[in-house]
């Protein structure tokens, strides 16, 4: 293998262009060990070398790795495997995806890429899942390989409620985390909770990593007044790892010296290096399991303009569900305008968690909200999607505790281990069914 590209090593589309040319014959040359990249492709694999050789190759699609479930893709030997992970959402159908060790420098590599460095003095907490998915496992190798303290905080585990994120957060000085956008605001609401605030009380913390969540500006700018810290956006998937990270000018851009970027316009078919579409996605450096022309099926806008960080990498803007909505009164509202409503509301409303549901002819809408500030809050949001959807909304302040239920946000599981004789008095259900 080529070393791996190192940020700075190139300063136009040309020089990143060739980066990408020298390690093509490299990954066609795994892609030959892959059954399924060898049954689709046939003999004419063996030979292929270069651009116009991939972009004569069909996108492999995600129902295709459902389909080769579980080894179809595996191009190396299984002594060589470093980890095995599967992605979210596909209940049912697995997509399986594996890494060799060496597949994982570049995995860790992606990831510690933003803008705000993970260094040895870091304190980083993982709150993303470790089970199955890469998403936690990447964080961890990421802060590792630069000398961070990892602090695991699984957020699907039992054994890590709110109380002990925010004890660990408060009590280790916690300065980096990585979670989803919506954490952080529970993180928020927990601290409060036991009496801390979250601009004031955490002096260590220095950024917000998140991901995996679609984040509008008004959101993410909250959270970042809340916590007093940077919100620093990263984009991947389990499939591919890292493929996007944030540079100091608060752009996403695409990892274009680690793989090849192209775009798939599902209304013309075609498929070009820029503009609208679906993000295609060939990953150079991975050897255990080749992805030629890998359709994520993101909707992104990927763009060559210039930007003034100078890493002379393309940016992407994801815009994943932002156009999933439901009809109200003869208009579409999405979760994104209402999402970017409610946290344009005063940060002295304190309003972090709403919910909404679409009837046909009205928009019924519920914020947690201090008493002291329940009318104005609701006067201040009725007001705003109004003027934005121009249509009706019964908005209703509920107190603090009512959406997310204050003994989640402070109650501390009772983790046992599995046991079989119990005194007289004892509960024996908790016997075998310990969780
Ligand atoms: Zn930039």
């Amino acid at each position: 293998m080529n070393d791996l590209p190192r940020l700075g090593q190139w300063s136009t589309p040309d020089e990143l262009e060739a980066l990408q040319d020298k390690q093509l014959p490299h990954l066609l040359g795994w892609a030959a060990g892959s059954p399924f990249y060898a049954a689709r492709l046939g003999p004419a694999l063996a030979s292929m070398r270069t651009r116009t050789d991939l972009e004569s190759i069909e996108p492999t699609s995600k129902q295709d790795l459902r389909d080769a479930y579980p080894f179809g893709l595996l191009a190396v030997e299984k002594e060589e495997l470093a980890t095995y992970h599967e992605s979210s959402g596909t209940a049912g159908s697995p997509t399986a995806s594996f890494y060799t060790a060496k597949d994982w420098v570049d995995l860790a590599e992606r990831y510690a890429r933003k803008w705000v460095g993970i260094n040895a003095s870091d304190v980083f907490l993982v709150r993303t899942p470790y089970a199955l998915m890469i998403t936690g496992h990447l964080a961890h190798a990421a802060a590792r390989l630069h000398g961070a303290t990892v602090v695991p905080g699984d957020n699907r585990s039992l054994a890590m409620p709110y109380s002990r994120v925010v004890r660990v957060l408060h009590d280790l000085g916690v300065t980096l985390s990585w979670s989803m956008p919506t954490e952080t605001l529970m993180w928020a609401a927990a601290a409060r909770a036991v009496g801390y605030q979250p601009g004031r009380d955490f002096p260590a913390l220095r950024a917000l990593f998140v991901g995996g969540e679609p984040l509008s500006p008004t959101r993410r700018r909250r959270i970042s007044e809340l916590w007093g810290v940077p919100v620093v956006e990263e984009y991947g998937s389990t499939e591919t790892g890292s493929l996007a990270g944030e540079c100091s000018r608060q752009q996403l851009h695409l990892w274009a010296d680690r793989a090849i970027f192209e775009v798939y316009d599902p209304r013309t078919g075609t498929i070009g290096p820029e503009g609208s579409g679906q993000l295609v996605v060939t990953p150079l450096y991975r050897e255990a399991m080749p992805l030629l022309r890998y359709n994520l099926g993101d909707d992104v806008e990927v763009s060559y303009a210039d930007c003034e960080c100078g890493w002379a990498l393309p940016t992407v803007r994801v815009l994943g569900r932002a156009g999933f909505g439901y009809p109200v009164g003869g208009v579409t509202v999405t979760q994104n305008r209402l999402e970017e409503l409610v946290f344009s509301l005063p940060l002295e409303h304190e309003v972090i968690f709403w919910r909404a549901r679409a009837e046909p002819s009205r928009l019924v809408v519920e914020i947690e909200v201090p008493e002291s500030r329940r009318v104005a809050a609701c006067a201040d949001l009725g007001r705003a999607i109004s003027a934005e959807f121009g249509i009706d909304a019964v908005i209703t302040g509920v107190g603090p505790g009512t959406l997310v239920p204050t003994e989640v946000l402070t109650g501390v599981h009772d983790v046992v281990k599995p046991r079989s004789l119990f005194g007289p008095d004892e509960d024996w259900n908790k016997g075998l069914l310990y969780y």
